[in-house]
């Protein structure tokens, strides 16, 4: 991934996403906000304890950054679950970045309405982004431990190609900041569960001595894309582990859940 300093703020962004014509893509990092202690500073959730006006204000900051329209940028009530959304036009202007705007039940996005940015907020989770060039349509998609079982990554590139007419294979898909195989401690429990829902289920789990059981969330949602039909050099995978970054990232799992989001970003910008 690339870092991008704009003012106070850094910023991550894909090689592979760079240099497409009118897309807007970054995820953000934890410097540069308003937000103090356990949110320190750019926390983009409203739902973890931080003051409403702090957090308000750090999506302000987000969107004088890079440049996009505040009132246009589109967020879901995150539930784990795997429902994704069509985003039109009417979603204009409408504020669904705060809390009450925001769709509920939905853990992934897609538009092709220029002018709209969608986001989803992690700390831990995985967080996957789409773009069709030929289509000029982008998508995200929100893969913790139950999306991933739930298949979401598979269903968003499923939408993408029955509602936006994309092909599978110039979709470009990309993996960000999340718990990595290093640190991603399951239970046996989950592992049969995982052996269960995911082809080759059993093959993302590595028992350490001690009987500690790590899962690999980047592998897992890597085959689900694959099989879903996206190519290998579209795909991409930031590598970094939030639970061993907590200088720049959120991470639920090493901060015992209190902790703030970090935010995924992509649009088409207006021309
Ligand atoms: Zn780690």
């Amino acid at each position: 991934m690339q870092h991008k300093k704009v003012g106070n703020l850094t910023f991550l962004t894909f090689p592979d996403l760079e240099h497409h014509q009118g897309l807007l893509h970054a995820i953000s990092t934890r410097q540069g906000g308003v937000s103090s202690d356990n949110y320190s500073s750019l926390n983009l959730g409203f739902h973890v304890g931080d003051k409403h006006d702090r957090v308000k204000r750090n999506h302000q900051i987000v969107s004088q950054s890079l440049r996009f329209d505040l009132s246009s940028l589109v967020s879901c009530q995150q539930v784990h679950h795997h429902s994704i959304a069509c985003i039109d036009k009417r979603y204009h202007k409408k504020d669904c970045f705060l809390p009450d705007n925001a769709l509920p039940e939905t853990d992934g996005l897609v538009t092709d309405v220029p002018g709209i940015t969608l986001m989803t907020r992690y700390a831990d989770c995985v967080p996957l982004l789409f773009y069709s060039p030929k289509t000029h349509t982008v998508a995200l998609a929100h893969a913790g431990w139950k999306g991933t079982l739930g298949h979401i990554g598979p269903k968003t590139v499923e939408l993408l190609t029955r509602e936006f007419k994309c092909q599978r294979q110039d979709i470009h898909a990309a993996l960000g900041p999340s718990i990595g195989p290093c640190c991603y401690e399951i239970s046996n429990k989950m592992a049969v569960q995982a052996a269960k829902e995911l082809v080759k289920g059993e093959a993302y789990s590595k028992e350490l001595p001690g009987r500690k059981l790590l899962f690999n969330l980047w592998q897992a949602n890597k085959e689900e894309l694959y099989r879903a039909g996206i190519r290998e050099e579209n795909l991409s995978c930031a590598k970094i582990c939030t639970s061993c970054n907590v200088d720049q990232f959120f991470s639920y799992r090493k901060e015992k859940q209190l902790t703030g989001r970090f935010g995924a970003f992509i649009g088409l910008r207006e021309q």
